[in-house]
């Protein structure tokens, strides 16, 4: 067995560490153990990776910024969580960064990202092998502006007085001068607010594509909320944290077995709960999913928001505007053909990222038909993938 300098075990796939960063500015800025932070600057450090892509605060609490980053002293400022971040990172990768092509990039990921990045891979429009990425768990995000009218309505504070928001226990909680109230997100998604709505039916809660998945559900006793929860998942993945640990830049220790047992039961409990809004939304179609499609797009104003967003959506979408197929140019509200066309061809690999309602300036429930269409879908070739969904 390789060893580590003090005669340590190294990890391999398939451990499960706690993890916590020996930088004490990362450790100050981190969410929980600061170990995603510390992995991005080691692996940049050490020259594994050419740039990071990560997530920083712009503003305020409301503003997620994707950073590419080349200096390892720039890494803290990306430290620590924003659950009102609900952009995706892949289109970022095979816009902006070439797909990864001529460079190795080290970046977090949520399952949703990690999804995409996976499916613009098989269309050759990202290299999955030049990048290294870390995971984290993600039980969802909430909309910037919704969240400022819950921050208002419901909790009764000026929205741009709050300086920190936190998910803890299953409550929204947020920190503002003055003081800190906690809302149960059950109480907040019964009033209409909460997570986004693709979130609530997501069931990608541990991100185990991606090299290293981390999180903070079961890291228990002296250890809770100071160390991250690592679940190695490939071997590059454990190469990274081996050389971290090797460094001194993080320490570890083994997973308490209790914490494990607790993070499995809470996962199950997540995608139960996923499931549940899979039948309450699915069932709000009452089987007229296709008129439903046709009534909600007809305020469509044809911005090509929800086609240039989808990670899975891939076209040239000016040649798009300037000449397709069955839609007339200039018409707005466009016919049901500029939508069913990217419906159809979405129809297999839409990954419930929820860009296209999230970004769509009509709110028309985009993602939800989207979805329904990807679960009949997956029904057809194997009943027992999307009978859940439905089933009372
Ligand atoms: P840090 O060292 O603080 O690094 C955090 C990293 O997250 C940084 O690289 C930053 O760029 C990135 N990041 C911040 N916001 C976003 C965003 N919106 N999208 C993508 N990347 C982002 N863990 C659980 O165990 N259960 C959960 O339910 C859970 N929900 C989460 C929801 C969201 C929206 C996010 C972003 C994270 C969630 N996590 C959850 C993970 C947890 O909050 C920590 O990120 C994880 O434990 C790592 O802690 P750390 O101290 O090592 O991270
Ligand atoms: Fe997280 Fe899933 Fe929502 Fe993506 S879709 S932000 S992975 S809950
Ligand atoms: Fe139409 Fe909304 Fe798509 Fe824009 S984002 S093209 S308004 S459906």
């Amino acid at each position: 067995m390789a060893l580590f300098g003090g005669g340590k075990p190294a990890v391999k796939k398939g451990d499960m560490v706690y993890a916590w960063t020996t930088d004490s500015e990362i450790a100050k800025k981190a969410e929980c153990g600061g170990a995603v932070t510390t992995f991005l600057k080691h692996a940049l450090e050490t020259k594994m990776v050419d740039a990071v892509l990560a997530i920083q605060r712009g503003q305020d609490i409301y503003d997620a910024v994707p950073t590419l980053i080349t200096d390892p002293k720039d890494l803290k400022n990306t430290a620590g969580s924003l659950h009102c971040g609900t952009l995706l990172l892949s289109k970022v990768v095979a816009k902006h960064l070439k797909g990864a092509k001529d460079k190795k990039i080290a970046m977090t990921v949520k399952g949703c990202d990690l999804m995409g990045i996976l499916e613009l891979a098989k269309r050759n429009a990202i290299n999955r092998d030049n990048l290294l990425l870390i995971g984290v768990n993600c039980g969802g995000t909430v909309s910037p502006v919704k969240a400022m009218k819950m921050i208002q309505e419901i909790y009764g504070v000026d929205p741009m007085k709050v300086h920190k928001e936190e998910i803890d226990k299953g409550q929204f909680i947020i920190e503002f001068e003055g003081g800190h109230k906690g809302i149960s997100i059950d109480e907040l998604e019964e009033k209409g607010f909460g997570r986004r709505t693709n979130c609530r039916r997501c069931e990608y809660k541990v991100p185990r594509q991606a090299d290293l998945a981390c999180g903070n559900w079961g890291v228990i006793g002296d250890k809770a909320g100071k160390a991250t929860f690592v679940e190695v998942c490939s071997d590059k993945g454990a190469d990274l944290l081996n050389r971290a640990v090797k460094a001194d830049a993080l320490a570890t220790e083994a997973a308490n077995p209790k914490g494990i047992e607790l993070r499995q039961k809470v996962e199950g409990a997540m995608l139960k709960l996923g499931e549940k809004w899979r039948r309450k939304d699915f069932g709000t179609l009452k089987g007229d999913l296709w008129g439903t499609i046709g009534r909600e797009t007809g305020r469509c104003i044809k911005c090509y928001s929800c086609i240039e967003n989808c990670p899975v959506c891939f076209g040239d979408t000016e040649a798009l505007k300037a000449k397709s197929f069955m839609v007339t140019a200039g018409e707005v509200p466009p016919n049901g053909m500029f939508h069913l066309r990217r419906f159809a061809h979405i129809s297999d690999t839409c990954v419930n990222c929820g860009q296209c309602e999230e970004l769509c300036p009509m709110d028309i429930p985009l993602a939800l038909f989207s979805h329904a269409i990807r679960v009949e879908g997956d029904m057809a070739f194997e009943p027992k993938l999307g009978k859940a969904a439905y089933k009372n």
